[in-house]
Order: structure tokens, then C-alpha cells, then sequence
């Protein structure tokens, strides 16, 4: 799972199914029938119908509650209604768990072997995070199976079979990884396939469509499957597609294989969608702003997005540590590691949005210096090792942006970009250059190519495959950078690479265009506060100039040295203040009363940049060559 712009031991998954109890053996075979109707999508409503097969007498049906690839207890449940229960057209009462709210207890009657459950489930329209946020407009819908099924409880998600058929409003075409029923079904009918296989396997649909072959003539294939709230929106640089193109041999080259039948990206382009990417085994939902392909800078600022969902299919969806390859919807995951789930791919994510060509090697350094820099700055590191944040993800991914720094957000994603480089690049070193990270994930993540499959892991199983390709001391460079306090950032990997984080006075582009895009000021490496467009201070650097100067969080910053707040007003002063010895006077709104904060700092505006060092080889760049060709 990514959000777009800010920033166990090895064994089969089904031996940690095997406790639980079985349904009987009708239930166990015949697939349950759900009828999705998204014919009211544009009005924020799906309307479902299961056939549910069962046997007469207690049946307790569950909605899905931890969401894969989400890792917390996110299945919507607030938004399921109009829940009615039937069997032969006579109703069945049914009673929620007192304790658990996404279990329904009924009591099927003698000689009824199917049940019949009608649900709406209410699309939000501007709230919820990731696949639990906005996720329809007028001209489009994006459907998350777990959101309008339940399941009978004891059933196995991995063998319990559903058969599904849509509804969506008239000319409307889709994009899924789910297999066709056949050529001969009426209307969109989709062949049987497990629970695990359809929560695994959502569905974009809308009156923009766009499918553009990204491996042809070759095998498995590869889609990118777009709609958008506009035609103009899908209008894609002839470039941009060699680039995805790219990437899809530069991630057969790293992992050497493919773990899917065929493999599409989702791709929905709005302003009135939730904006983040959601990883599955043979496709991704990426949702973007609507003209995220035909603005050079928003397409820029989030090109990672699809490498990094991509690569999730081999590290996180094949690969998966034992935590986090739970055998049901509603047993607690735990994200121990997931700074090898996320942080790793979010490192091979960049890495490849550099080899393909979406992102120069320009654009990886400036992404890289502004999040290193982050890390560098934020205090939470100091009472907070990088594993609590991970133990803690499903609190932090909804956590409030303000106090961030002293708490430390998700921030396994981008200390994993560092501590991954760094891996790297001790590797690289140590081997002379004849190894590198990319045969650990040859090793790891490659093996037989073929369908989907779960291979769970255990920090002591990268280790050991790291050390197969390197003997060092692992277990020790991960215990310091993951599991120990630290007051810096880990910033060895850039500077093993042959590059250093220093500071210039000159905001670099992808700032720019970030601030534009979120419309905020971010102006934590000077003053230590990062301001929303209405004033709004959105957080506050401990032991900052503004900290220290009685600026807290959720203060709106009102005017800057007696006159009213901009952003180009504030670096302003922030300038003049290199020469003028007197304090910028930051006039903050703190609910009803007003004061004036005399923040004491003469330094100038601070933007991170990655600047050569040149008594060392240029690693960085040997990491970003592409292993493959570009297409031509
Ligand atoms: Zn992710």
C-alpha cells in the first residue's frame, strides 16, 4: 500500500489454516452466487445479493474486517446496510455479535441448504482512508469485493468458492484481474473463483475507459486499465508508455520470475477518489489525480506509485511474512516487518521508477534527499525505534497529520528506503561490485514462475538469504537500524553510495510542485512547521526555531512581521532575516485568542539536496541503470 505524494519461519499458508473448523462439505463445494449492482454508483450506493449454500441450524456470516495489503482492521463496516436475511423468499432474523461487530448470528431452518443475504453497501463520498475512502463519482466506480460479501464463519477463504456477476450503468466498460465466466454468459459474469482470489482482485469500471497493452507478444500478459472522470485524462505520452513498458522487463530481470497469470493495473483518475495504491497478487488499485498522466508535474511527483504496488506482488503478496499471511478476514494481522514489506518495496519501487525511465536519476535524488532529510529532522526516532511504528501500523496509517513528528508516522516506508540502500550498498562494496541487492531478490522473491501463491517468511529467512549472497552481519545491521533508538537518520547508504545530504537555500522542483499539489508550505528544515494554504500549522519540529519560539500544532498562522500570511511573504522574511538581527514575528490564531511569537532564527530558508562526494564512486548511479533495454 502506498500513499501517492508523501511521502516466522518459511512454510505453506495452508498449514496456518489448518485450525480452523471445517463447514460441511455442501457448503465447502458450491460457490456462493453474489450479484453486484453498481447501476447507483454515481449516488454513492452498490446493491448486493448472495446465495449463500448452508446447512439448517446455527450459521454465523462475517464481513470482512482486516483488509490485505492494508494492513488494520479497515473493512468498512459502518457503511454496510440494509442487511436482510431469507431463505425460500420467507425471511431470517438475524442478531449482530455484542462483541464482535463484523459477526451475524442466524439460525437457518430445517430443510433450507441456501441462504439468501440482500446488502447496500454506502460508497463514501469524501471520507474513509484507502480502499475504505472515496471510491465512485459520476463517471466512474472502483469495487472492492470484501465491501459487499460476507462469508460463513470456519469456511477457508482460500477454498470457499464465489461465483459474481455485475451490473454497471450502460456503456460503462471495466478492468479486473478476475477470469471471465466464459464466451457464451450473459451480461458480466466472472468464472467461480476462491474468496481469497475476488478480495484479491478489485474491479474499476467507468464511462472513460482506456487498456493499454503493456507486453505484447510476449507472455504472461501485462495491462494498464484506466478510467477517469474525463476522456482528456487518458491521454497518455507516447514516452510514458515505453516507460511502463520498461518497467515491466526491468522487474522480470530483478526477480527473474512471475508469480501471477497475467497482471493488470488499475488506474483511476479523479479528484473525488481517495488517492493511494493497494497492492494484489495479479493487479494493483492505484487511484491518482485526474490529470495525473497528462500533468508532467503530478506524474512526476507520484511515479512511483505503480512500480512500488507492482512490486508487491513478489514482496508482500508471494513472499509474506508469517504475521501478515493470516488464514481468514478476521484474525488480527501483525505488522512486525513490515519494514521489509513496505520499506523494501518501496525501495525497489524508486530504484525501478529510475530504471524504466518514469523518474530520472535527478528525480530519485531529490525524492530521496527531501525524505532522508524528514527523517533526519523528526524527534520521534529519539524515544521510538523504526520496529514500534511497524508493531503499531494499523494505529499510525490513521493517525492525524498533527504531532507527527514527535510521534513518528508510517515511516517504515521511507527509513526503508535508506536502510534498503544501505544493504545495498554494503553489498555492492564488500563484493567488489559483483554482487548487489538485486540477486538477494532474484533469490528471495524469484524461484518457479506460476499462478498465485503464499510463501510466508521470518526475519530470520532474510537473513539468511541475505547472508547467502553476502556473509556480514545481518541480524546486527538490522538490529541497530530497526530495532535501536537513534537520534539520526540512517544516512550511511547515501553516503556509501558517493553522495551527501546537505542543505541549499533553493527549493527543489519536486518541493515545488508538491506544495502546489497539496497546498501546503513546508518550511521544516529552517523554522520547523509545515503550514496548510488557510494557515493552518500542521505540525511543528521539536526543538525548532517555531517550537522554541511557542508555536504549537493546529495554530493558524495569521501574519508574518505585522502583515498577512503568504507563503511567499514568510520565505521572505525568512530571507531578510539572514541580515536582520531582529526575530520574525509570527502572529498565531490560537482559537479565540491571538499572539505574537518572536521565532529567533537567522539562517535562511533550508531546502535537502544530495550533493556529490567526489572521493567516492558514484554507486547511486550503478544502482539506477537499467538491467534491461528500453523498448524501442
Ligand atoms: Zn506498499
Amino acid at each position: 500500500m502506498r500513499i501517492p505524494l508523501f511521502g516466522g519461519s518459511r512454510r505453506c499458508i495452508g498449514l496456518l489454516g489448518a485450525v480452523l473448523l471445517c463447514v460441511s462439505a455442501r457448503a465447502q463445494n458450491a460457490p456462493v452466487k453474489l450479484e453486484v449492482d453498481a447501476t447507483d454508483a454515481a449516488r454513492n450506493i452498490l446493491h448486493a445479493r448472495l446465495a449463500i449454500p448452508v446447512s439448517p441450524g446455527p450459521v454465523t456470516l462475517l464481513y470482512p474486517k482486516w483488509i490485505p495489503g492494508e494492513h488494520g482492521p479497515t473493512g468498512p463496516i459502518t457503511d454496510l446496510v440494509g442487511l436482510k436475511m431469507s431463505a425460500g423468499g420467507r425471511p431470517i432474523s438475524w442478531l449482530r455479535d455484542p462483541d464482535d461487530m463484523f459477526a451475524f448470528h442466524l439460525e437457518v431452518p430445517t430443510g433450507v441448504h441456501t441462504l439468501d443475504v440482500a446488502l447496500d453497501f454506502l460508497l463514501p463520498p469524501n471520507s474513509g482512508q484507502f480502499s475504505s475512502g472515496a471510491s465512485a463519482t459520476a463517471q466512474l466506480v472502483d469495487i472492492n469485493w470484501n465491501q459487499v460479501l460476507l462469508y460463513p464463519e470456519g469456511a477457508k477463504p482460500r477454498q470457499l468458492q464465489y461465483a459474481v456477476s455485475l451490473r454497471l450503468p450502460p456503456g460503462w466498460k471495466f478492468g479486473t484481474a478476475l477470469p471471465p465466466a466464459g464466451p457464451d454468459t450473459a451480461g458480466i459474469q466472472f468464472a467461480p473463483v476462491s474468496l481469497e482470489t475476488l478480495v484479491d482482485s478489485p474491479l474499476i469500471a467507468g464511462a472513460y475507459f482506456r487498456r493499454i497493452d503493456l507486453s505484447p507478444d510476449s507472455q504472461p500478459p501485462h495491462s494498464l486499465d484506466i478510467v477517469a472522470d474525463s476522456a482528456a485524462a487518458l491521454e497518455m505520452k507516447p514516452e510514458d508508455i515505453r516507460h511502463f513498458e520498461h518497467l515491466i522487463t526491468e522487474t522480470g530481470a530483478l526477480f527473474g520470475a512471475r508469480h501471477y497469470r497475467g497482471y493488470t493495473f488499475l488506474l483511476t483518475l479523479s479528484d473525488h477518489v481517495a488517492h493511494f495504491g493497494l497492492e494484489h497478487h495479479e493487479s494493483s488499485d492505484n487511484r491518482e489525480d485526474e490529470k495525473y498522466l497528462i500533468d508532467d508535474d503530478l506524474r512526476t511527483l507520484g511515479a512511483f506509485l505503480l512500480c512500488h504496488e507492482m512490486v508487491h506482488s513478489w514482496n508482500g503478496k508471494y513472499r509474506r511474512p508469517a504475521g501478515l499471511a493470516t488464514p481468514d478476514f478476521q484474525q488480527p494481522m501483525r505488522g512486525e516487518l513490515l519494514w521489509v514489506y513496505e520499506g523494501l518495496t518501496d525501495y525497489l519501487g524508486i530504484v525501478l521508477s529510475t530504471r524504466s525511465g518514469l523518474w530520472t536519476n535527478a528525480n530519485f535524488r531529490e525524492y530521496l534527499a527531501l525524505e532522508a532529510a524528514s527523517l533526519d529532522r523528526q524527534q520521534g526516532r529519539s524515544w521510538r525505534p523504526l520496529s514500534a511504528p511497524t508493531d503499531a501500523a494499523q494505529l499510525l496509517y490513521m493517525a492525524r497529520p498533527e504531532g507527527e513528528s514527535w510521534r513518528r508516522g508510517t515511516d517504515f516506508y521511507e527509513e526503508g528506503d535508506l536502510i534498503w540502500l544501505e544493504a545495498d550498498v554494503i553489498i555492492r562494496r564488500q563484493s567488489q561490485g559483483r554482487k548487489s541487492l538485486d540477486d538477494f531478490c532474484k533469490q528471495f522473491y524469484g524461484g518457479q514462475s506460476g499462478p498465485p501463491q503464499v510463501v510466508p517468511y521470518g526475519l530470520e529467512d532474510v537473513v539468511n538469504a541475505l547472508n547467502e549472497i553476502l556473509p556480514y552481519d545481518w541480524r546486527g545491521f538490522f538490529q541497530k537500524r530497526v530495532y535501536t533508538t537513534t537520534e539520526r537518520a540512517p544516512l550511511g547508504g547515501i553516503e556509501g553510495a558517493g553522495w551527501r545530504l546537505t542543505y541549499t537555500n533553493a527549493i527543489p522542483a519536486r518541493l515545488k510542485a508538491r506544495e502546489a499539489a497539496t497546498k501546503y508550505t513546508d518550511m521544516s528544515w529552517s523554522l520547523g512547521i509545515t503550514i496548510k494554504e488557510d494557515g493552518y500549522i500542521s505540525d511543528v519540529l521539536p526543538g525548532s526555531p517555531a517550537d522554541k519560539a511557542g508555536i504549537g500544532t493546529a495554530m493558524k498562522l495569521v501574519a508574518v512581521n505585522s502583515r498577512r500570511w503568504t507563503p511567499e511573504i514568510l520565505r521572505e522574511a525568512v530571507k531578510a532575516a539572514q541580515i536582520d538581527t531582529a526575530p520574525i514575528q509570527l502572529l498565531v490564531e490560537n482559537e479565540d485568542y491571538f499572539k505574537t511569537c518572536d521565532v529567533d532564527y537567522h539562517e535562511g530558508e533550508k531546502y535537502p539536496q544530495l550533493e556529490r562526494d567526489p572521493a567516492k564512486p558514484d554507486v547511486l548511479s550503478q544502482i539506477l541503470t537499467p538491467l534491461t533495454p528500453e523498448p524501442p
